[in-house]
């Protein structure tokens, strides 16, 4: 078993698995219900972690992690603001800025 990926949450975590499912590697969620006990760990180790579960195939996972992780913020977009010039992310119809409407 070879721990190949960290997430903030189980919902993005689920997102790893599949993709690494997809290609036929199989994997293992571990500390998902850690959070239970959060005040008495680190925190950071209540995070869910993808466990590969044959090593050999924990390169061709990174591998797969890394692109997923590329598309992912590809897939959070930003406009730019015409009237300041400012980044907004995508999900904002307005510039947080000046609030200017998303342009067209
Ligand atoms: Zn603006």
């Amino acid at each position: 078993m070879v721990r190949v990926h960290t997430a903030r949450n189980l919902a993005e975590l689920a997102i790893v698995r599949d993709h690494l499912a997809a290609r036929g590697i199989a994997t293992e969620i571990r500390n998902q219900f850690a959070g239970a006990a959060l005040g008495e760990i680190p925190w950071t180790s209540t995070w869910p972690e993808l466990w590969v579960v044959d090593e050999r195939d924990a390169g061709l996972a990174q591998r797969l992690i890394a692109e997923a992780g590329g598309a992912a913020e590809a897939s959070c977009a930003v406009w730019t603001c015409r009237s300041c010039g400012e980044q907004v992310e995508e999900t904002f119809a307005r510039c947080w800025n000046c609030e200017a409407e998303l342009p067209e």
